[in-house]
């Protein structure tokens, strides 16, 4: 991809290259009253330095969270701590990370990524859960499987981020129209309300925020019993007017020079996307 073209494109998506960049974006939304998920760019890592390496820049990240003092998660991508290669290890580095964010009052947040994944994560979230109860899992409402998967996590009330999905699968694996994707997110929103433990909803799509606010009032949940999630630089609008009406909100803030598959999936994962991904290099 050319340089000059994607520089400014990747400013809006990805808040810089270096961890205080990630640091300082959260700071100014918490200003604006809006908490942070803090993500390190990196996936798919296939060697045990690389694990390590990435386990050691996530505890330097919660190590300046707490001298920044900012109001943060930090979410991980358990491939880029081992997973494909030696899960007990990858269950080790979750647990020190989960221990360090406890010890300066903030959780572990856990990225759900491609299908293949999908199995050994929640297998990783359910050894990890009587530990700690506090880190949240994302699931992909798009997955055939999903609803299945948190009937079976019902007992540990799970404490999950509901998200449309960004990967490309197959229609054996994902359902594929919006308006399907729409009714099984709707579906999740309402199964979360009920039997999970404070549900974050991370989408920019009005109706679905719409659903999960009317529904949270008719579970008499009100406005503190959920939580409302979004992306670095997309619908900054939106973000902002529902942290003025005083819904808790938290954007996800990417950070690291491993940006091309992040920033790949902001622009493929819909039209609107792409659409919106185009009206961002003509400069909107
Ligand atoms: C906090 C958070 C964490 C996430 N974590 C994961 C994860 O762990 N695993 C995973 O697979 N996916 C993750 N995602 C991505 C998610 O799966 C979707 O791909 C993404 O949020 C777009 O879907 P949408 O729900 O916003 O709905 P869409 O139907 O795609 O979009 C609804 C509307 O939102 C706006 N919009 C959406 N995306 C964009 C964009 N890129 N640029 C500009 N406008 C846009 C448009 O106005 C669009 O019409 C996460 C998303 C969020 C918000």
């Amino acid at each position: 991809m050319d340089h000059r073209l994607s520089r400014p494109v990747v400013a809006r998506f990805v808040a810089g290259d270096g961890l205080e960049d990630g640091v300082g974006a959260i700071a100014k939304l918490n200003q604006r009253g809006i908490g942070g998920i803090l993500d390190l760019l990196g996936e798919g890592v296939t060697d045990p330095e690389s694990a390590s390496q990435a386990a050691d820049e996530y505890l330097a990240s919660i190590k300046l969270i707490e001298e920044a003092a900012i109001d943060t998660t930090v979410t991980i991508k358990l491939t880029q701590l081992g997973l494909a290669f030696d899960k007990a290890e990858c269950i080790d580095y979750v647990r020190r990370l989960a221990t360090e964010a406890r010890s300066i009052g903030t959780y572990i947040e856990i990225d759900m990524e491609q299908s293949p994944f999908v199995g050994d994560t929640l297998e990783v979230y359910r050894a990890l859960h009587t530990e700690f109860n506090d880190i949240r899992l994302a699931v992909q409402a798009y997955l055939r499987r999903t609803p299945a998967d948190l009937q079976a996590m019902a007992d540990l009330r799970p404490k999950i981020r509901l998200i449309k999905g960004a990967y490309s699968e197959s229609p054996e694996v994902a359902v594929q129209k919006k308006g399907e994707i729409d009714a099984q997110f709707a579906w999740l929103t309402d199964w979360l309300l009920a039997n999970g433990k404070d549900p974050a909803i991370g989408t920019h799509d009005g109706a679905l925020i719409d659903h999960c606010i009317a529904s949270a009032g008719r579970a008499g949940t009100g406005k503190k019993g959920f939580e409302l999630q979004f992306l670095y630089g997309i619908r900054r609008d939106l973000q902002q007017h529902l942290a003025d009406e005083g819904y808790r909100t938290r954007v996800y803030v990417p950070f690291g020079s491993a940006w091309y598959p992040y920033l790949m999936r902001r622009m493929a994962e819909r039209p609107a996307n792409l659409r919106f991904f185009l009206r961002a290099l003509a400069g909107d």
